[in-house]
């Protein structure tokens, strides 16, 4: 057989193979094939030995160029197959059903602060916002807190630098509106205060108020309990009843605390109200003369009431939730649920 015929048939059959080859796996196969072991070149090469002596030169130099022109084939080959995988990997189709994606959502005391202050907005307050850090005459003096008062004890007050303090109630809002407007005053204020406080179950350094004021000529106790049995009705339903038991808070007098009839036992006692029938939710009452005085408001004139309530302690009866913690750890297994 001519030699050159040979080798041209052989370099032929070797292109067809690789054009045809679509991964490294079936390239290596090729390449085993030919210039393996026992591949086609490999035995011809060794065959050299059985030919006439004038033949081996020019045969053996022939073989030895057509596996190099193999090995480079093969290895050119290899490069453009790699090259064609990454163009696949980054070809993205646009028209592929994509991932589900979780939609955020608001968290329990966001939505029930957004519900607290939807009632009122209803009845003609308007919100109002206060700052975090306070002084002293607007969380305690201007409120007649005493000097000696308990509140102002350090163990229950977070006292920072220059004689600032984080506020422990939102009532400073309060003296802050009625410093810059005369009344009629109708407002609320939502927002964070601070107390120095275990971290358990029913008590947390940090928690939320929201401060209602309403301030005009001839306002009676009994506007003030109209609209809070009102408010009351609105968040835990129309058959809500209300209970006004006296307190003492050093800003109003006379002061009560207000309590709701159980939403899950209607007064019969479960364990969210425990086995009472009512879960005390805010403290309110007819805003102190003194207060008037510090903002250089006529006490004879105006009248007027003013209310605190706790938006943790509306929202754990209402969703059910009897541990305070679970409102700040972020565990999305909670979080979720609402
Ligand atoms: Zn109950």
């Amino acid at each position: 057989m001519n030699l050159k015929k040979e080798i041209e048939d052989i370099k032929n059959e070797i292109s067809r193979e690789l054009n045809l080859s679509t991964s490294k796996k079936e390239i290596e196969n090729i390449r085993i094939k030919y210039l393996g072991r026992k591949g086609i070149i490999t035995q011809k090469l060794k065959n050299i030995k059985h030919l006439k002596d004038e033949e081996k030169p020019l045969y053996g130099k022939e073989l030895n160029i057509l596996k190099l022109t193999i090995e480079e084939e093969i290895a050119k080959r290899g490069q453009e197959i790699t090259k064609t995988v990454k163009e696949e990997e980054q070809f993205f189709d646009w028209t592929m059903p994509g991932d589900r994606r979780w939609l955020g959502h608001l968290h329990p005391l966001t939505t029930t602060m957004d519900e607290i202050v939807e009632v009122f907005l209803r009845m003609g307050f308007t919100v109002e916002l206060g700052p975090d850090v306070e002084t002293d005459f607007y969380n305690f003096e201007a409120l007649n807190f005493p000097k000696n008062h308990p509140s102002r004890d350090i163990q229950d007050t977070f006292y920072l630098e220059n004689n600032l303090l984080l506020r422990t109630h939102t009532s400073p809002v309060q003296i802050r509106v009625m410093e810059k407007i005369k009344p009629p005053i109708r407002i609320i204020s939502p927002g964070r205060c601070y107390r120095v406080d275990n971290f358990d179950s029913s008590h947390s350094p940090v928690f939320h108020q929201v401060e209602g004021l309403y301030v005009d000529e001839n306002v009676s106790l009994s506007d003030l309990i109209g609209t809070l049995d009102i408010f009351a009705k609105a968040v835990f339903g129309s058959s809500t009843r209300t209970k006004f038991v006296p307190h003492f808070f050093p800003f109003t007098e006379p002061s009560a605390e207000v309590l709701v009839s159980c939403p899950f036992c209607k007064e019969k006692g479960c364990s969210t109200c425990k086995h009472t029938g009512w879960i005390e939710i805010l403290g309110c009452g007819m805003v102190h003369p003194a207060v008037y005085r510090s903002v250089g408001y006529d006490p004879d004139k105006y009248s007027g009431f003013a209310f605190g309530l706790g938006i943790e302690r509306v929202c754990m009866p209402k969703y059910g939730i009897n541990d305070m913690r679970l409102f700040f750890e972020n565990d999305l297994r909670f979080t979720k649920q609402f």
